[in-house]
C-alpha cells in the first residue's frame, strides 16, 4: 500500500500500521512519507495543472462522472475498508460511499456550468466582465470520521474547477484513501491531477502551506489544527477553506411531533458513534415535555445494537481509538460529578475488545458544564431544558460554533424566527438529514470558513478575475 504520486504507486522507507478499532487487530500496513514527498507530489499536481485547467469543463466532469461510477462498482469493497479502518456499521459505510460518488458525479455536472458575468458598463464603448478561473494547485487535508466522502467533497469541486490536488488523508484511514485513488486511476484521470500523500501531518501540512505554488488549503479537522494551518497559510496570503469543529443545539419545543424529534436525536447522535461535527451536542428539551422525551429517547438508545460495525446488524460500531474514549468517558464523568444524571448508559464497555462506549443519555445536564462546551465526539446525548423560545435561542447561540442547528416544532411562525435566529451556517427545521451536495455546507464563527457543496462550493476553488475592455 502505497502514496501515489504523477500517477505511480510509490513506496518509501517508512511503513505504519493501521488497526481495526472494533477488535484491535491490524488491518494492513502503508508507506508513509513527509515532506519531500509532499514537495514531489505539489511538483507533479503542479505540471499537471497546465493540461488540466486547459480542458474544457465537459470533458473534466466526464472524467469526474466516470470515477464515481467507478466508485460505485466497488461500494462494497470501498465500504468494507472504510469499517474496518474507522468502525462505522457497513450500512453506514455504504451509505458514505453512494454519498462520496453523489457529490462526484454533482460537482463532475457541474464542472460545464462554471459560468463567469457580464457587467453593465457606465461606458458604452466598455464591456465588462468576470471570469472565473481555477485557482491553481490546492492542498487538502482529510480527517477520519468519513474517510471517503471527505475526499471527495473536497477534490470534486477542486477538480471541477480545474485545479490539481495533493491530499493528504487522515493517518487511521489511508486505505481508504488509497482505495479512491484506485477509482482515479481506472476512471482516466491524467497523471499527476490528483496526488496522494499519507504520512508526517505536520510535515507535509507544512509544506503545503509554505511552498508558493499551492494557492489554496481545504482542510476538515479540529478546530485547534484549524487555527494553526491558517496561521502558517497567512504567511504566503494562501487562500483556505476550512471545516472545523460544532457543538450542533438541537431544540424541541413542545408543540413538536416527539416522535420524529426522538428518532431524529438518535440519528443526528449516535450515527457514527457521534463523531461528526454536525452531530447533536446539546438537547435542549422544553419543559412541559422533558420526562416524556427523556423516556422515550432512553428506550430509542437502549435498543441500539452495538458491535463491530462489519455485522449487518450493527447500529452503532466503536469510537476511532482509546484516546477517543476516555476523552468521552472522561467528559461524562465530568457531568456526573456537576449534576448531571444517568438515564442511560455512561460507561466504557469493558465486555468487548474494541473502542466500545455504551449509548448514553444525560439529564439534569446544565450549561456551565464541560459538556455544554467542548465538542462532545461520542455518542452521549446530554439533555438540557428551557422554558422559552426567547431563553432558548440565546443559549443555543451562546457557543464559539456555529455548524449545525436543528429545531422541531410544528409552529410555521416560529420555524421562521427560529431560521433567522439561529447563528448557524446550516439549521435543520424537522429534518435531522439536510446535507446533500448542491447545497452549502459550512460553519459560522469559529466552525469555520468557505463552504462546501453546491455552487459555492466550485466557487471556492476559483479566482474571479475582471476584465473591462474599451473599444474606440
Ligand atoms: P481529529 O482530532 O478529528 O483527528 P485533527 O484536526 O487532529 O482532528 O485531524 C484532522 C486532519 O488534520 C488529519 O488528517 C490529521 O492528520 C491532520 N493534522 C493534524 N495535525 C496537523 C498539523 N499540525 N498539520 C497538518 N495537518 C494536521
Amino acid at each position: 500500500m502505497t502514496l501515489f504520486i504523477n500517477g505511480q504507486w510509490i513506496k518509501t522507507d517508512r511503513t505504519e500500521t493501521i488497526i481495526n478499532p472494533a477488535t484491535k487487530e491490524a488491518v494492513g500496513d502503508v508507506y508513509t512519507g513527509g515532506k519531500d514527498e509532499a514537495s514531489e507530489a505539489i511538483n507533479a499536481a503542479n505540471d499537471a495543472f497546465k493540461t488540466w485547467k486547459a480542458m474544457t469543463g465537459n470533458e473534466r466532469g466526464t472524467i469526474l462522472i466516470n470515477i464515481a461510477d467507478e466508485l460505485l462498482n466497488v461500494k462494497n469493497d470501498i465500504a468494507t475498508m472504510i469499517t474496518k479502518e474507522m468502525g462505522k456499521p457497513i450500512k453506514d459505510a455504504r451509505g458514505e460511499v453512494a454519498s462520496a460518488a453523489a457529490y462526484l458525479k454533482w460537482n463532475g455536472e457541474e464542472a460545464k456550468r462554471i459560468y463567469g458575468d457580464v457587467i453593465p458598463a457606465l461606458d458604452s464603448k466598455k464591456q465588462l466582465m468576470v471570469l472565473r478561473q481555477p485557482i491553481g494547485v490546492i492542498g487538502a487535508i482529510t480527517p477520519w470520521n468519513f474517510p471517503v466522502s471527505m475526499i471527495l467533497r473536497k477534490l470534486g469541486p477542486a477538480l471541477a474547477a480545474g485545479c490539481t490536488a495533493v491530499l493528504k488523508p487522515a493517518p487511521s484511514t489511508p486505505q481508504c484513501a488509497i482505495e479512491v485513488f484506485k477509482c482515479f486511476e481506472r476512471g482516466g484521470l491524467p497523471s499527476g491531477v490528483a496526488n496522494l500523500v499519507i504520512g508526517d501531518a505536520e510535515a507535509i501540512g507544512t509544506e503545503m502551506t509554505d511552498n508558493p505554488i499551492v494557492k489554496k488549503l481545504t482542510f476538515t479537522g479540529s478546530t485547534n489544527v484549524g487555527k494553526q494551518l491558517m496561521r502558517q497559510a497567512s504567511e504566503n496570503v494562501q487562500k483556505i477553506s476550512m471545516e472545523l469543529g460544532g457543538h450542533a443545539p438541537f431544540i424541541v419545543f413542545d408543540d413538536a411531533n416527539l416522535d420524529d424529534a426522538v428518532n431524529s436525536v438518535v440519528g443526528t447522535k449516535f450515527k457514527n458513534s457521534g463523531q461528526t461535527c454536525i452531530s447533536t451536542n446539546r438537547i435542549y428539551v422544553q419543559n412541559g415535555i422533558k420526562d416524556e422525551f427523556s423516556k422515550r429517547l432512553a428506550e430509542a438508545v437502549e435498543a441500539l445494537n452495538v458491535g463491530d460495525g462489519l455485522d449487518e446488524n450493527t447500529d452503532m460500531g466503536p469510537l476511532v481509538n482509546e484516546a477517543a474514549l476516555h476523552k468521552v468517558d472522561d467528559q461524562v464523568q465530568k457531568a456526573l460529578s456537576a449534576g448531571a444524571s444517568t438515564v442511560t448508559g455512561a460507561s466504557v464497555m469493558e465486555n468487548k475488545d474494541g473502542f466500545f462506549y455504551t449509548p448514553t443519555v444525560l439529564a439534569d445536564v446544565t450549561d456551565g458544564m464541560n459538556i455544554a462546551k467542548e465538542e462532545t465526539f461520542g455518542p452521549v446525548a446530554p439533555i438540557f431544558t428551557f422554558d422559552s423560545e426567547e431563553e432558548v435561542v440565546e443559549r443555543a447561540n451562546n457557543t464559539q460554533y456555529g455548524l449545525m442547528g436543528y429545531c422541531f416544532t410544528n409552529d410555521l411562525s416560529r420555524s421562521m424566527r427560529m431560521m433567522h435566529q439561529l447563528e448557524y451556517g446550516m439549521v435543520g427545521i424537522n429534518d435531522p438529514a439536510p446535507i446533500v451536495p448542491h447545497a452549502p455546507f459550512g460553519g459560522m464563527k469559529e466552525s469555520g470558513i468557505g463552504r462546501e457543496g453546491g455552487t459555492s462550493g466550485v466557487h471556492e476553488f476559483m479566482e474571479e478575475k475582471f476584465v473591462s475592455i474599451k473599444t474606440s
